[in-house]
């Protein structure tokens, strides 16, 4: 099969990426190695009840007579020539971050968690809004730079350490690939998308924004070939010479995309071993994410936010933990807590922990099965004591690991985040081969469409005379 471009991963990032260019007028083949698209934000059906794999929050919501310089969601729709609705995005209520100490709730814009640090940390609030201030403008998402530590430039601004803390741990959970720490560009990416923008969701879940990227990317004549797993990437002459299919074939393309993964990508290269290793190491950081179907909305138990990020004891710790399963810190959330005026079926909260992905990679099958039911319980006890009780209104469990992101994703050690050595520009030492998602430095649901769409126009449209970003 030969096309213009090929695209390794129906994620979000390969999605966006095909759409854009098969509305170029580019003959484009997105190969994807499971059954379903979505990749890490996919769903499935598990006993009668259909789940998101991953969907806690859209980031950068776009609030309602919004005017000012072009956001996220903005350029997403634009790039993608889509209208606002399709997404069918309704906002949060309220959020928050919740330390033994102390609550932060804050909501989509910075006036609910500015006044609630006004309230909580007086001595605070001046240095807060310089730091909103100095994270007002997007960075360039393409530039390569070194790491510059947040947690030393935010020593400028707060003195607190349980401020600096519970400022980081949203952010942290919802895109960090260090440990302890997030470069500041990306914090700033992160900043803004949830404390100044904030949260939204789809009224019926993730499935919705996968509906409208996959139909768009067919009619504008688009191929998505499922069940179809690269096997290899040859190479010859400094450049992809073409990719080979598990289930025997070849695709051929000026052009390769690839969201699998930095590292991911290279070990598919057949001169794999020839290529001297970078300092690129893979990522330390995943999940365990517990899923509850309840008899009632969360509200008739008392239970109001749409996510509530929590910590226990002292000190927020963002590493990989000893255990298995760190029950110290974790994300609730709880889609029926959106604004939405259908509440969504199943009514469902999930919780997120930090997990050991070599414990969970150690475990034989029967082990594994017995770790699975005690992350439960320990998820369980650490959540009800953050919410109240609500164990008694639970109709089914499901729950999943850092075996699991692998498998939805190909990361090595289910690294939901990648790398942490990111390849902002996308580039390769291959003339033809690029990275887009999670590996080229932008995560999450937009960070992700944003990334295909970058990439796409970068080194395929721009290259050629198509319209840039
Ligand atoms: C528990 C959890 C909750 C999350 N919640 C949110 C949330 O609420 N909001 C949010 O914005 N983000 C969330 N995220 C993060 C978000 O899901 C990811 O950042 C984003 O989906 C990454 O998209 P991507 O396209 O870069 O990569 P991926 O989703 O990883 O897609 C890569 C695709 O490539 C395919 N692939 C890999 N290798 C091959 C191969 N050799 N051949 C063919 N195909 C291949 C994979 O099967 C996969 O489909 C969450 C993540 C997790 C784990």
């Amino acid at each position: 099969m030969r096309c213009d471009v090929a695209i390794i991963g129906a994620g979000m990032s390969g999605l966006a990426a095909g759409l854009r260019l098969a509305q170029f007028g580019r003959s484009v083949v997105i190969l994807e190695r499971h059954g379903m698209w979505g990749g890490l934000n996919s769903f499935y059906k598990k006993d009668g009840y259909r789940f998101d794999v991953g969907l806690h929050a859209v980031t950068n919501a776009l609030s309602p007579g919004y005017r000012g310089p072009r956001i996220p969601l903005q350029r997403i729709y634009r790039q993608l020539r889509l209208d606002p609705d399709l997404f069918a995005l309704d906002p949060q209520g309220f959020s928050m971050t919740v330390f033994d100490d102390a609550t932060l709730r804050f909501s989509n814009g910075l006036e609910l968690l500015t006044q609630e640090i006004a309230e909580r940390f007086p001595g605070e609030v001046d240095g807060f809004r310089l730091l909103g201030e100095r994270c007002a403008a997007y960075p360039d998402s393409m530039v390569e730079r070194p790491f510059v530590s947040t947690r030393a430039i935010l020593a400028d601004f707060i003195r607190d350490p349980l401020l600096v803390d519970m400022i980081l741990c949203p952010l942290l959970y919802y895109g960090s690939a260090h440990e302890n720490d997030v470069d500041f560009d990306q914090f700033k990416i992160l900043f803004n998308s949830i404390y100044r923008e904030g949260f939204c969701r789809p009224k019926e879940g993730v499935r919705r924004i996968l509906d409208v990227l996959v139909s768009r990317f067919r009619e504008s004549g688009g191929r998505l070939l499922r069940s179809t797993a690269v096997e290899a990437i040859e190479v010859r002459d400094r450049r992809v010479a073409a990719l080979r299919l598990e289930a025997g074939g070849v695709v051929s393309a000026d052009v390769v995309l690839s969201s699998a993964g930095l590292l991911e990508t290279m070990a598919l290269r057949t001169d794999a071993d020839r290529v001297p290793p970078g300092p690129e190491v893979p990522g330390e950081l995943s999940f365990v994410e517990t899923i509850w179907v309840l008899d009632r909305p969360a509200k008739e138990l008392g239970w109001e936010p749409s996510v509530a990020f929590f910590n226990r004891g002292s000190g927020f710790s963002w590493r990989r933990p000893e255990v298995f399963v760190d029950d110290t810190s974790g994300v609730i959330c709880c889609p029926g807590n959106y604004r939405h005026d259908v509440a969504p079926e199943p009514v469902v909260l999930r919780a997120t922990h930090l997990a050991n992905h070599r414990a969970w990679f150690s475990f034989d099958p029967p082990a594994y099965d017995e770790a699975k039911r005690e992350a439960l319980k320990i998820s369980e006890s650490a959540v009800e004591a953050i919410t109240g009780p609500f164990t008694s209104h639970a109709l089914y469990r499901d729950m999943f690991t850092p075996k699991t992101v692998t498998k939805f994703t190909g990361h090595r050690n289910g690294a939901v985040y990648g790398t942490p050595d990111k390849r902002r520009t996308g580039r390769t030492d291959l003339d033809n081969l690029f990275l887009c998602g999670t590996d080229q430095g932008f995560v999450g649901i937009v960070g992700a469409m944003l990334s295909g769409i970058a990439i796409a126009n970068a080194y395929v449209l721009s290259a050629k005379g198509g319209e840039g970003a």
